[in-house]
């Protein structure tokens, strides 16, 4: 079961809403060859074609070939029907049954055999004559066909390598060593910098690249050298795609864009080919801006990784370089590469004159999701009970990429059960969906709802009355993914950094479930499983890293490499036997300490959580205001006033 605030975010790709979502799809750089040698190509596709037909056709022929003594003796027993004379040759039909007949076809005897003509007429034979003239062309035809057909292929095949396969479905396998590039030209592409949410320190420092595109003269002038390349560097969803489509957009420039994987084939040299015909089509265009994704995948330090296809990223890595080395001050071409390793990127590519100038994109706070979600709800129809700043505060760890989908998901269910606008239900929904879970139909019985519905009011009578605790968003025990039910907390600002007593206090929210069942029960159950491992792992870690306890003193025991020699012999640990045993002790005592303040808390207050848990029973969730009008009516009704 979920205790409070432990709801883990998983990780989104993003879909629809997107400002980006009118922008043309990203078109290839395209030369369409001439009518004319589309024609010629036609032709000679066409030609090959016929060339093998007939060729079939004249080898596949039914006619059966028989020596003439056969012929002879079919034309005495009076079986042969017809004959036809073409030169040297004779072909017709004789009958072996009454009604069946086979076509045949014989050569004639180099010396003219006196006695056919006569019996052909004897036995009444029908006879024809083609023209010795048309015979002799058909066999030069004949003749001629495989070679035509070679002739055709190796002419389409090298049309095929000079054009790079293009005006040929699907470019041909000749495109193999042609960058793989997207190119969209800057006014196409429909997202700007209006577009983008937060990001404020990541657009100043982009916004220097954007003049240098738009007036290069002006630094070449002035002998400014602007960065050749930018390493944007985030957490996936966070942008980084985004804000370099709309740097080029800002600029009015070409944009390429690809990722470093796209550059890496099988076959060694591939990649660096591909770099180099993406280099040259940019400076055939510029000013441009190439956008590399994932840089990494090309880019991770040479030594570091051994394996098959290591030859072929170097070479590509080093045509990187090589190409950025290259550039000269008068080609106004930037660089913009993302990716969200920067620890594994080979220094080579991040010294002065390359990829030299970073910018980090982190996760949103909350006042910069609240104006994603703006920016992602503009173009949907939103009833005006939206509460956005609720949903900016309950997504702590979302990415933009995250927030555009929640929206999208909302509008998804609205369009879904037929209405025309979003309304925070929904809203809340798609957040519930993302963040906890498919919804789960519930398999309790009545008995396992109740100590459901105890363990959940446990967790959320805790978190009501700790100091130091995040306020309470939601309490439920309806069933989402692999929980029975949750409880959830809110804080009021995104934390970076937690201090003692509200770990202290997280640790008594995690064991409020466990206490719940104790004390209405008289027993526990498997239940708490989560909330103990959980609890367990946040009170090691203030005893060992974070220096939280005053009998081991500020100390870290978590550094195996900071280690005093022979601590092979401790099993990798830093510390003695004794001190180990003293992080287990504390440890424990930690924990015990903070479940003792939670059954204080859950015992003088049996009837509230008796309250918490009978409207669980009956509602299955309630929300901060209801959990507030339950536990203090007067400060509940004094604030909805004021609302
Ligand atoms: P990855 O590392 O996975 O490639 P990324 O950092 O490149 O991710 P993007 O592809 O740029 O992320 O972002 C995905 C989508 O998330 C964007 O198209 C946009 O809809 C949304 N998004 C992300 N950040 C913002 C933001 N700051 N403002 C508005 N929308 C955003």
């Amino acid at each position: 079961m979920l205790a409070a605030g432990q709801s883990t975010k998983p990780h989104m790709a993003a879909t629809g809403q997107d400002p980006q979502a009118g922008d043309k799809p990203p078109q290839a750089p395209q030369n369409p060859p001439p009518p004319f040698q589309r024609w010629l190509d036609l032709f000679i596709i066409t030609l090959m074609f016929l060339s093998l037909a007939t060729l079939f056709d004249t080898r596949g022929s039914r006619s059966e070939e028989i020596p003439y003594s056969e012929f002879t003796e079919h034309l005495r027993n009076d079986q042969v029907a017809s004959v036809t004379f073409r030169g040297d040759r004779l072909s017709g039909t004789y009958r072996v049954e009454i009604d069946q007949f086979i076509e045949f076809s014989t050569t004639l005897p180099p010396i003219e055999d006196a006695e056919l003509l006569p019996l052909l007429v004897e036995h009444s034979v029908v006879l024809e004559a083609d023209t010795a003239q048309q015979s002799g062309l058909m066999l030069v035809l004949l003749n001629l066909l495989p070679w035509l057909l070679i002739i055709g292929i190796f002419v389409v095949s090298s049309r095929m390598m000079r054009g790079g396969g293009k005006g040929f479905p699907g470019g041909g396998m000749f495109t193999f060593t042609k960058s793989k590039a997207r190119l969209t030209r800057g006014e196409d592409i429909k997202v700007g910098y209006d577009d983008i949410a937060g990001l404020k320190a990541a657009k100043d420092d982009l916004g220097e690249v954007i003049d240098f595109l738009r007036h290069p003269e002006k630094y070449r002038a002035i002998g400014a050298r602007i960065p050749k390349g930018i390493l944007l560097i985030g957490p996936p969803g966070t942008g980084k795609t985004l804000l370099a489509r709309a740097t080029a957009a800002e600029a009015g420039v070409p944009f390429f864009s690809i990722t470093g994987s796209e550059f890496v084939e099988m076959f060694v040299g591939v990649g660096a080919s591909r770099v180099r015909d993406m280099y040259k089509q940019a400076r055939e265009v510029a000013p441009a801006l190439i956008f590399i994704d994932e840089i990494d995948s090309v880019g991770r330090a040479r030594s570091s990784a051994a394996g098959l296809g290591n030859d072929e990223r170097e070479q590509t890595l080093n045509q990187i370089l090589a190409e950025m080395d290259g550039f000269s001050g008068d080609e106004a071409i930037v660089v913009i590469a993302a990716t969200n390793r920067p620890d594994i990127l080979d220094t080579a590519l991040t010294r002065p004159g390359r990829f030299d100038r970073k910018v980090m994109l982190d996760l949103p706070q909350r006042q910069a999701r609240l104006d994603i979600l703006k920016v992602h709800t503009r173009k949907v129809a939103m009833s005006d009970d939206a509460d956005l700043e609720r949903i900016a505060a309950g997504t702590v760890g979302f990415s933009g990429a995250d927030l555009a989908n929640l929206v999208n998901e909302a509008a998804l269910l609205a369009a879904r059960e037929g209405r025309d606008r979003v309304d925070n239900s929904y809203l809340e929904r798609a957040r519930d969906k993302v963040v906890l879970g498919e919804l789960r139909e519930s398999l309790l019985n009545e008995d396992e709802r109740r100590r459901t519905a105890y363990h959940e009011a446990g967790h959320a009578l805790t978190a009501y009355h700790m100091p130091h605790a995040d306020a309470l968003r939601k309490v439920s025990i309806i069933p989402r993914g692999m929980a029975l039910g949750f409880t959830e907390q809110m804080p009021a600002e995104d934390k970076l950094n937690y201090g003692q007593h509200y770990l202290e206090d997280r640790i008594a929210i995690m064991l409020g479930g466990r206490c719940a069942e104790q004390l209405v029960f008289d027993e526990v159950s498997s239940g708490a499983a989560n909330d103990l491992q959980q609890a367990t792992v946040l009170a090691r870690h203030m005893v060992k890293e974070w220096g939280m306890n005053e009998s081991l003193g500020p100390l870290n025991f978590d550094s195996p490499e900071q280690s005093f020699p022979g601590h092979e012999l401790l099993g990798g640990r830093a510390y003695s036997e004794h001190t180990a045993e003293l992080i287990d002790d504390e440890v424990s005592q930690l924990v015990l300490k903070n479940e003792a303040r939670t059954r204080a808390v859950l015992t003088d207050r049996r009837e509230q959580l008796d309250l918490i848990a009978t409207a669980l029973l009956e509602k299955e969730s309630l929300s901060d205001k209801d959990i507030g009008a339950l536990l203090d009516p007067a400060t509940e009704a004094e604030n909805s006033v004021a609302d």
